[in-house]
């Protein structure tokens, strides 16, 4: 039972037929649309409430068939930490931090793999493959092996240890490549007919929308169907941002939030990587291509996402912005939140901090706000980034005075 209508082309408006294989059409990703009024009929808010809280409660709006063909290792609801301190850091009225960081394999990604496999699975493939710049090709490889099917990743050269080690580590074939993610994606779609493989990329694939999706779902029953003010989400494909988007208009057609005022979504990226800051500050409708972006946040290291076009869309719609926060301040804002409210921030999600202090500082967020801010994955992925160094004890015991009572 599934209340999917058909998929969408953001190319043109075509309707395509659910049930079978889609990649993109016209170029473009493809949107799963739902008999809305059918939904509405069939379940209530509260019902769905009622369930063990997890992403697959939200069944009705998700495009599984079948529920036997659900491939999942328990993704769990995440929690919604109110973080008092970092908002006095800041100095706005409220701020929290949704942690994906606990969802399986210590990212988000898990949403979006889960989704995505379990229709794989349903629709017969037995070979996936994915281009990764972090934790995406780790939470195919683990999902994959989840199904019992054959796994094919592909990364740049520089993908952080963890990223490469986790791959290997669920059976995967796993690749190191000389160039950036869209040359991983490139070999991919190259190899596709002679391997045999489904493509899994960002949005060439149109189910791991779906599965992100539950983000904002979930966010909104966790904030009793009454958003914040804004949202800061780390941006690199951008599937995140579009589904919640996404989430947020499919719950104000089925008449479930509360007030239907809808958050300013903010694109979070660093200066090492920001297309789609650099469009938004251009007044352009897609992302500027880079020649060699570098950030230590791997996972928003995509020079040219192929929904960058949605991403400016939904971020215009609702009135917020595309920012990038200076790349040599990241670990900064990731101490910041792990020593004031031990919170594991990932990079990524450092630059929502990051942002959030330049959208403060120059108005575009006002300080009496309501702010929640992703944290998309554990900051002990990135072993890299976190190095630091540790004195030893010393043999003669601590001096007191050198450590004075806070
Ligand atoms: C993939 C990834 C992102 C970017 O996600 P999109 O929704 O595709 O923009 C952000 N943070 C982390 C930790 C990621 O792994």
């Amino acid at each position: 039972m599934t209340f999917v209508t058909h998929l969408e082309s953001t190319a043109d408006g075509s309707r395509l037929p659910a049930g079978q294989l889609h990649q993109v059409h016209g170029g473009r990703p493809l949107l799963v649309r739902y008999d809305l009024e059918a939904v509405g009929r069939s379940v209530s808010r509260s019902e769905v409430l009622a369930r063990p809280a997890d992403m697959w409660r939200w069944h009705e709006l998700l495009p599984l068939r079948d529920q036997a063909h659900r491939v999942s290792l328990g993704e769990t609801e995440t929690p919604l930490l109110d973080c008092p301190r970092l908002a006095a850091h800041f100095g706005v009225r409220r701020l929290r931090v949704k942690d994906e960081s606990r969802l399986p394999g210590g990212s988000f990604k898990a949403r979006g793999m889960a989704m995505a496999v379990s229709l794989a699975n349903e629709l017969g493939v037995r070979r996936v493959a994915c281009p990764t710049a972090g934790n995406a090709g780790g939470a195919l490889a683990a999902y994959a092996a989840r199904a019992g099917m054959e796994c094919f990743v592909f990364m740049p050269d520089d993908t952080p240890a963890v990223n490469r080690y986790e791959c290997v580590l669920h059976g995967a074939h796993a690749f190191l490549v000389d160039g950036l993610i869209h040359d991983c994606g490139r070999i991919v779609r190259e190899n596709q007919e002679a391997m045999g493989w489904f493509d899994m990329s960002t949005l060439r694939e149109p189910y791991r929308i779906e599965g992100k999706k539950t983000m904002g779902l979930e966010l909104a029953a966790q904030c009793g169907f009454s958003l914040p003010d804004a949202i800061l989400y780390p941006t690199g494909g951008g599937t995140g941002l579009i589904g919640m988007w996404k989430a947020f208009a499919e719950l104000d057609a089925l008449g479930w939030l509360d007030s239907p005022k809808k958050p300013q979504m903010f694109s979070c990226q660093s200066t090492g990587c920001d297309p789609i800051s650099r469009a938004f500050d251009q007044g352009l409708d897609h992302g500027v291509e880079l020649e060699a972006p570098h950030t230590a946040a791997s996972g928003i290291r995509v020079p040219k996402a192929l929904g960058d076009f949605l991403v400016l869309a939904a971020v215009r719609e609702s009135g917020g912005r595309a920012m990038a926060a200076p790349e040599d301040r990241l670990t900064e804002w990731m101490q910041l939140a792990m020593r004031l409210e031990g919170v594991a921030l990932c990079p990524e999600s450092a630059a929502c901090l990051g942002v959030l202090e330049q959208a403060l500082q120059a108005g575009h967020l006002a300080p009496d706000g309501d702010y929640v801010v992703f944290n998309t994955g554990a900051v002990q992925k990135y072993v890299e980034v976190m190095q630091c160094e540790l004195p030893r004890a010393p043999a003669a015991g601590l001096d007191p005075a050198a450590f004075p009572t806070r």
